[in-house]
């Protein structure tokens, strides 16, 4: 089997950055896992499903219609067909995603999928549990972190780029929300794998943690 590069951690850690620029460096594909998450909640909040029914979840990601494309140097996230990459990054999607995402019967129904992005040479997988569930067999986990006030600085400089003003103390009651939810529930929670190396970013440039990876996967 082709060799896993798991990169697990709260979001706004860096991990997305982090598992884009190994991709890119090693030409290994890439797994977004929380996009999954984030088209199923996209695909429930279109069709008007209630957020709290598992069956009704379960039967939307089991039957997600999603497509990963390059488009422009940048990956798209293509729901039935449709361009939604800009919608699954909204707030709104961001809290159902980590609501729907507790649920075993969702998280089940998107763990074959996700084995499947494994190809040669090689897979760069970012998520929560990718080290402890997803690809437990992994050579290489790492486990990113960042205090909450640096993950809710970053998301509103983003956000800021984009021309959207929020207020910082909002956006970090949003991420210590979704924080205890990846930790606290009962399936997968979020959590460094035994084997895991875990870095923190707090304060940290992106080309420095990216640095110290690539010298975990030479060893
Ligand atoms: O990483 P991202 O913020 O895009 O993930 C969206 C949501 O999906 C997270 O809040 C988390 O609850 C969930 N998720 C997960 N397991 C993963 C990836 C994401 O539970 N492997």
């Amino acid at each position: 089997l082709p060799p896993v590069i798991t990169i697990d951690g709260p979001s706004g850690s860096g991990k997305g950055t982090i598992a884009r620029l190994l991709a890119d460096r090693l030409n290994f594909a890439l797994l977004d896992s929380g996009a999954l998450y984030r088209l199923t909640a996209l695909a429930a909040l279109e069709q008007g499903a209630d957020l709290t029914d598992e069956a009704t979840l379960t039967e939307i990601a089991a039957n997600l219609d999603i497509r990963f494309e390059l488009r422009d140097g940048e990956v798209a996230a293509l729901l039935a067909g449709r361009d939604v990459s800009h919608d699954i990054r909204m707030e709104r999607v961001s809290m159902a995603a980590s609501k729907v995402a507790a649920m075993p019967g969702v998280r089940a129904a998107l763990l074959q999928r996700q084995r499947d992005f494994r190809q040669a040479p090689g897979l760069v997988a970012d998520g929560r549990d990718m080290g402890t569930t997803v690809f437990p067999d992994a050579p290489v986990k790492v486990f990113l972190t960042a205090s909450a006030e640096e993950r809710a600085r970053r998301r509103e400089a983003q956000l800021r780029e984009k021309g959207v003003s929020v207020s910082l103390r909002d956006l970090l009651e949003d991420i210590r929300a979704r924080d205890a939810r990846d930790m606290n529930r009962e399936t997968s929670p979020l959590a460094p794998a035994k084997d895991a190396v875990e870095l923190d970013s707090t304060g940290v440039a992106i080309d420095s943690v990216l640095q110290t990876v690539l010298q975990l996967v030479r060893e």
